[in-house]
């Protein structure tokens, strides 16, 4: 079985039932969780014994996606017990701080891991600090997780045979250009017609309307749907 299980769609800051960036993925048991923004330990810990994780992917270390891993520290500190978490090697504070916890085991994010029948493919994004964007390889089937970025080459291989995918916005069309961080809800319904993915639109700026968003992305693909909190099969 392999499944995605949403966890928060916000980016920036949560709002009320809803974390910022977090998705559970799980390839025949294999459990690993994609980003820990504020509010995804306790969506983790409903589901399952944060410590049980086979590994946590940090794809950058922005407040949105990394938050939680603080106090998920204290926690594994009450249950002495380590996991293993995978991060960009840019040398930034929250790296340090990952690396030199007792109760994480830090690995600079290469090109691939591959456990069992599954491969884990990491692809460099556009972003205002090194970011990765990932493919989940299982069971003959492929989801990707873009995590946040402008427009590069790296959607093509995120998004080439790709079974189900969840790709990032942050703006509207009309305050988008090539120079931003992040795509526009437009770049995001063109990227799922060009490469016919089912995809899901995610990360979500509070201070802009979230219907405004899927309205937008939904003009230049029918069939994308927004991220909604809970489990998807691939
Ligand atoms: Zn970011």
């Amino acid at each position: 079985m392999f499944t995605l299980q949403v966890l928060g769609t916000n980016g920036l800051y949560p709002t009320e039932n809803s974390p910022t960036s977090g998705y559970l993925v799980n390839c025949n048991g294999l459990r690993y969780l994609v980003d820990i923004g504020c509010g995804i330990f306790n969506k983790v810990k409903e589901i399952m014994p944060p410590e049980d994780l086979d590994g946590i992917i940090v794809t950058h270390y922005h407040f949105d996606h990394v938050s939680d891993i603080g106090v998920l520290s204290y926690y594994l500190q009450t249950k002495n017990k380590r996991v293993t978490v995978y991060g960009p090697d840019d040398g930034s504070p929250y790296q340090k701080l990952i690396s030199d916890s007792p109760y994480f085991d830090f690995v600079p994010i290469n090109c691939s891991i591959e456990r069992e029948n599954l491969k884990i493919c990491f692809y460099k994004m556009n972003h205002s600090v090194l970011t990765y964007g990932v493919s989940f390889y299982c069971d003959n089937k492929k989801f990707s997780y873009s995590s946040d970025g402008n427009l590069c080459d790296s959607y093509c291989s995120l998004l080439t045979s790709c079974d189900l995918a969840v790709i990032n916005c942050g703006l509207l069309n009309k305050d988008w250009n090539n120079s931003k961080p992040v795509l526009s809800a437009c770049n995001v319904g063109d990227l799922a017609q060009k490469y016919g993915v089912k995809a899901l639109i995610s990360h979500f700026n509070p201070s802009i309307s979230r219907s405004e968003l899927i309205k937008e992305a939904q003009s230049r693909c029918e069939s994308l749907q927004p991220a909604e909190l809970k489990e998807y099969l691939i």
